[in-house]
């Protein structure tokens, strides 16, 4: 272990890990989807980092308009008008279609933001949540979240309640395709009419779920949804942190559905991470409300200069790259070399996937879809995946029995095949395993 490794681990504390079991690898540089570790080997990033970091790593468009925001404004509080936070506030309500946005410094802190709003705007006070849904490690979003990172804070923010989700492949009701009569959105007028529509504030649902498998709703999902909120008065939120900003194509997942939400939450693809910014886009109706209420909320660096050039900088790059186009064309693609993949391992048992945002489901076979790891844990085989995946300095993001492909937006072809080369001897080498 290197210095300063060895210093990380021994005064600062990983987040998400067991201190003892971290086990970082000590990056000291990046260029487009490749990053480099102190060992001078190369990494294809096949995460983009946390699926965030859109444009790859050290775009100079981004980091010529850092600079240049350092050397005129580097902080201005809150309560400031400057020009980046015009700029991108403005590009938000076009590319949207919402009204106004209030600017945080990441995802968790929009969505408890939202919640907030939405609670005073309503005069309600329960949130709809789905179980397989992740949306933050503050203490209220931590809570929205459905899966079982919430577990260690419970009983925390009170109010939320939970349904579940459209997970075709594991269909929560039992139903198939032919079967189905969407009752993953008839089970939530139920819960509504259960716990009282006139306390239900909003419904709360990441645009596609990320990293609790990558669910891909039917197309009338949204529709239906949208529908059912309108039915009862209850805003429609989505967290676009993972699925928006271009990771399957568009500004906004939902826009793949034809559907406008009341509440859009986002971070991550918003600066590619470039620097921390998250932000809540609402709707004509809720920027009136705070037009005549107070706000009960902002941080210290809410809507902060540096953040604010990056993100405006951050979708330039999207516009005159054309990296949406690229998301089009990769994507279909990869969806190609996915399902065949699927159909060449036994153990791939679904491929799902809008854009790049993409993941394996692995079974022990497809008859059973026994999953390879249990929900919550981890077993052999998905660890040899992982060990070879990186011994290959191919750097994959895994959990549970999910393996996904979410690399830079800017990505090639060839790197994909790179990439994808690597992925297929992983996955030949679990078949052999599973024999
Ligand atoms: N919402 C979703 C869907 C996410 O995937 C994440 C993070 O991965 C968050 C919220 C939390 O965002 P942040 O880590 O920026 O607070």
């Amino acid at each position: 272990m290197d210095e300063v490794t060895r210093q990380n681990r021994e005064h600062t504390l990983f987040s998400w890990s067991v201190q003892s079991q971290a086990n970082p690898i000590h990056m000291t540089g990046g260029q487009g989807v490749y990053f480099f570790d102190d060992t001078g080997a190369r990494w294809l990033d096949f995460s983009s980092q946390l699926i965030n970091l859109n444009v790859g790593h050290q775009h100079p468009k981004v980091l010529e308009a850092i600079k240049a925001q350092v050397d005129t404004l580097c902080f201005a509080g809150p309560g400031f008008a400057t020009g980046p936070r015009a700029e991108l506030g403005t590009k938000l309500s076009e590319v949207t279609g919402l009204a106004k946005t209030f600017f945080t410094l990441g995802g968790s802190e929009a969505n408890e933001n939202a919640i907030k709003m939405a609670r005073h705007f309503t005069g309600r006070h329960k949130i709809i949540t789905r179980y397989r849904s992740y949306h933050g490690a503050t203490m209220g979003s931590m809570t929205a979240s459905g899966d079982m990172r919430r577990w260690p804070v419970e009983p925390g923010m009170p109010g939320i309640v939970r349904v579940f989700d459209p997970y075709c492949y594991r269909c929560p009701f039992g139903k198939t395709p032919d079967s189905c009569g969407r009752e993953c959105v008839s089970h939530i007028e139920e819960v509504i009419q259960m716990e009282g529509p006139q306390n239900i504030a909003a419904v709360l649902v990441e645009g596609i779920t990320g990293s609790n498998g990558l669910l891909v709703p039917p197309d009338d999902y949204y529709p239906r949804l949208r529908a059912l909120c309108d039915k009862y008065g209850i805003l429609l939120i989505t967290d676009e942190v993972m699925s928006g900003f271009g990771r399957t194509g568009t500004y906004l997942s939902t826009q793949h559905y034809g559907i406008m939400p009341d509440i859009v939450t986002c971070a991550k693809g918003l600066t590619s991470g470039y620097m921390p910014l998250g932000a809540v886009i609402v709707n004509e109706q809720i920027a009136a409300y705070f037009e005549d209420h107070m706000l009960w909320g902002g941080l210290t660096y809410s809507g902060h200069p540096v953040s604010c050039a990056a993100g405006v900088a951050n979708l330039r790059v999207y516009e005159e790259e054309r990296i949406f186009e690229n998301v089009r064309e990769q994507g279909a693609y990869l969806e190609g070399r996915l399902l065949a993949m699927r159909d060449r391992y036994a153990c791939v048992g679904d491929v799902r996937i809008k854009g790049l945002f993409s993941v394996l489901e692995l079974v022990r076979d497809k008859g059973s879809k026994a999953p390879l790891a249990p929900y919550g844990g981890s077993s052999p085989e998905m660890n040899a995946l992982a060990a070879y995946l990186k011994a290959h300095r191919v750097y994959a993001y895994s959990r549970f029995n999910f393996l996904w492909v979410c690399p830079p937006l800017v990505i090639t072809r060839a790197e994909l095949d790179e990439g994808l080369a690597v992925y297929e001897d992983a996955l030949a080498m679990l078949d052999r395993q599973l024999l």
